[in-house]
């Protein structure tokens, strides 16, 4: 018989205790989650929440993943890419709001090559003190060695599911260990690396949620993002289900306990699922939050799923707001750049 006493008082999980947590249902059990989670959060990373500024700057992508709406299969779509000089003055109003993690993501868009990438980091380098974050996809090896040099310092490859068939049922048939050896690569030549999964994926099993946690353990990662499935109308997807928010919540925070001084942010997609989503994320244990700084007349086509534009209306998203949530679950905003805990404390 499992015990949420002793498995709360263990340092090491197994799958089986992980999923024990994830299947609580009583709430006074599910409180003591999540302030297990907090005790955990507190005693390897602070009381300290980070921001990013994250720049959504293309939406076109080569990959047809089925539950995400920027699929190169959406034709209903509506596609932007932003230029460089775009992309810089976003880069000064996150720097100038004082935030000093610049996020830049899109979706796999090989028109910027590696030159284009490399030039963009250094420029953003010279004139901000900020880290740079990628989250470009899978792109080749040289150009992770080039962007590295160039001066980025994390990279963000969510491996999405650890269930090896899923993954492959999910990506037209590309493999998982393709996606590991990515993210291997880029641990092995200094990246700050983020991996994670999307929680609620049709024909998911909380045996494969705990696997994903397990997994984010086993790649060493420096931040990890469980995140709630929501399904895009231009996906085949359309008519599943969008994840639960409970079991978003535990799944954070049974990663928080056993990743300990990993940062994991609450996700934008959280705060879709539930107003106060981000809120209970970080009550749960997480320690991120990303602002999103792609400018509205954007903003709408990033939809890699459906409710991003009623969210805005229905939840302001101003970066007072967040600093606000933060502050009201006693948290204290960072100034500083959020870098990995696991290279400070080996400093
Ligand atoms: N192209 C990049 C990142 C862009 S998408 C890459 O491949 O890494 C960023 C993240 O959005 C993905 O990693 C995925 O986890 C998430 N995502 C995509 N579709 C989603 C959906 N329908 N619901 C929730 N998250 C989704």
């Amino acid at each position: 018989m499992m015990n949420l006493f002793l498995i709360l008082n263990k340092t090491e999980l197994s799958k089986e205790e992980i999923v024990f947590l994830l299947l609580l249902t009583n709430e006074k059990e599910i409180q003591k989650l999540f302030l297990k989670a907090q005790e955990v959060r507190k005693e390897f990373c602070g009381s300290e929440i980070h921001l990013r500024g994250i720049i959504e700057f293309s939406n076109y992508c080569e990959q047809d993943c089925l539950y995400c709406g920027l699929r190169i299969s959406n034709f209903e779509l509506q596609r932007y890419c932003m230029s460089k000089e775009e992309i810089l003055k976003i880069a000064e109003q996150i720097a100038n709001a004082g935030i000093k993690t610049i996020v830049l993501q899109s979706g796999e868009d090989f028109e910027y090559g590696c030159d284009f990438i490399s030039d963009l980091i250094k420029t953003i380098k010279n004139n901000f003190d900020v880290a740079i974050t990628l989250s470009l996809g899978e792109r080749g090896y040289y150009e992770y060695d080039e962007w590295q040099k160039a001066g980025a310092d994390r990279y963000l490859l969510k491996h999405e599911t650890a269930n090896k068939n899923l993954y492959s049922k999910l990506h037209n048939k590309q493999k998982l260990e393709e996606r590991l050896l990515h993210l291997r690569y880029l641990k092995a030549i200094g990246f700050q690396t983020g991996s994670g999964n999307i929680i609620g994926l049709p024909g998911q099993t909380l045996e494969d949620i705990a696997d994903d946690i397990l997994l984010c353990k086993e790649l060493d990662c420096d931040m990890a993002s469980f995140s709630p499935f929501i399904s895009s109308e231009h996906s085949p997807f359309k008519n599943f289900d969008t994840a639960d928010l409970k079991l978003s919540l535990k799944t954070i925070a049974a990663a928080r306990i056993v990743l300990k001084d990993v940062h994991i942010p609450v996700t934008t997609a959280l705060g879709v699922l539930d107003k106060n989503g981000r809120k209970l994320g970080l009550e749960a244990g997480a320690n991120v939050i990303m602002p999103i700084f792609t400018p509205e007349i954007y903003r709408k086509f990033y939809e890699i799923y459906s409710g991003r534009e009623s969210y805005k209306s229905n939840h302001p998203d101003s970066l007072e707001e967040i600093k606000m949530i933060i502050t009201s679950t006693g948290g204290k905003i960072s100034t500083g750049k959020g870098d990995s805990l696991k290279r400070f404390l080996q400093k």
